[in-house]
């Protein structure tokens, strides 16, 4: 029996980062992941963005969540020798003249962090857009794929990977120690994803999983060095006139695959905004594990005070994992609580 402080089932973004936090602090640490599973690390744009357009506020606790992303983030490029920052303003075309009055007025007051006061009318690599837009000047995106196969190659190098689906049916508890197959463990932390639903120890959970779809074109005419936002975005990605559009939301169909639906529903918000041609060379879909109150969950089983969760990342998920890894693993070495806002209790009250 191979003996490890924490064993983590999922390699997306939320066990990923968490791995690598708990390796920095010296914990042994293995993670058991099948990728085909879920996909919704695998598919995101990575795009970090301290606003919601919508009401044009702060996007919950960006002012915290943002300085330890760029931390964490910079610290993985030092590590694994590659670049996984790509900070990119956010182009925002606003959709009528009293979104456009707002802006001004919030750009010298409380989102004057984040969000440039001038105002553009159409023009240069902007001259096609029929309305005025405004830049958010924190904002880019993260490699995320980069990032997760960096971190896969870290963690086998580390002989801290296990290749193959978690089976619930293999744990056994004994008291403070949790086997699994050959390995015992101190700790075991689950981080599925929107597979969560699916973990008969946390039947409790409210996820409200929801499928998204992101398309990659190609567009030699387009020459927007931004990410775009309509109701919609086009990131430009490094390789020269390609770019990322997305994302669709659907909350019926939960799998991980490919529709024409979204692919009409994107392609119908690019030929309304652009007058060129393009073509579609990829599709992609994932779930995002959404919780129904849209916070992050995480916190340990009511009874088996061992076995924890980290999840709920359904969006910002870039943004917030650092952050909350940080909090997550100050309370697993029970130097701190819980927030009561991302807190599994708040599901068990
Ligand atoms: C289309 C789309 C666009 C997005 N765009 C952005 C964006 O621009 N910015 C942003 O911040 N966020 C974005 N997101 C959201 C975000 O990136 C994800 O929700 C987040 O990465 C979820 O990470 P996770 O690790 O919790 O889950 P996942 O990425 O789903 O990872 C869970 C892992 O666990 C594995 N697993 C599950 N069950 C088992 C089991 N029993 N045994 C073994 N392995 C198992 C899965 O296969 C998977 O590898 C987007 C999401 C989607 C779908």
């Amino acid at each position: 029996m191979q003996k490890i402080d924490f064993i983590i089932v999922g390699q997306g973004l939320a066990g990923s980062i968490l791995a690598l936090d708990l390796l920095k602090l010296n914990k042994s640490v293995l993670i058991i992941d099948n990728a085909t599973l879920s996909k919704s690390s695998r598919v995101a744009a990575g795009i970090y963005n301290p606003i919601v357009f919508k009401r044009l506020t702060q996007s919950w606790m960006a002012d915290k969540t943002l300085p330890v992303m760029f931390d964490f983030f910079k610290e993985a490029e030092k590590l694994f020798n590659t670049k996984l920052i790509y900070p990119t303003k956010i182009a925002r075309v606003f959709a009528s003249g009293e979104e456009e009055a707002l802006w001004k007025k919030k750009a010298v007051n409380e989102l004057s962090d984040f969000i440039e006061a001038e105002v553009h009318s159409p023009s240069g690599e902007y001259a096609f857009l029929h309305n005025n837009y405004g830049f958010v000047s924190q904002a880019g995106y993260i490699d995320v794929t980069g990032f997760l196969s960096h971190t896969l190659s870290y963690l086998e190098q580390h002989k801290a990977y296990l290749n193959e689906t978690f089976s619930y049916e293999d744990i056994a508890i004994n008291g403070y120690e949790i086997t699994y197959k050959d390995y015992s463990c101190s700790k075991l932390i689950f981080c599925e994803g929107h597979l969560a639903t699916k973990n008969p120890f946390f039947k409790e959970l409210k996820f409200k999983p929801a499928k998204g779809e992101v398309l990659t074109i190609y567009c030699e005419e387009l020459n927007t060095t931004s990410i775009l936002n309509k109701d919609f975005f086009i990131l430009p990605l490094p390789e020269a006139h390609h770019f990322k559009v997305g994302a669709t939301y659907n909350w019926d169909d939960l799998t991980d695959t490919i529709s024409n639906e979204a692919k009409q529903t994107l392609t119908d918000k690019l030929n309304a905004l652009l007058p060129f041609s393009y073509k579609v060379i990829n599709q992609q879909a994932g779930v995002r594990p959404a919780t129904i109150d849209r916070r992050p969950v995480m916190g340990n089983h009511p009874t088996h005070k061992n076995m924890f969760l980290f999840n709920g990342f359904g969006t910002k998920a870039v943004m917030l994992v650092p952050y909350f890894s940080k909090h997550f693993c100050s309370f697993i070495e029970n130097k701190s609580e819980l927030f009561r806002d991302i807190d599994v209790k708040r599901f068990y009250a």
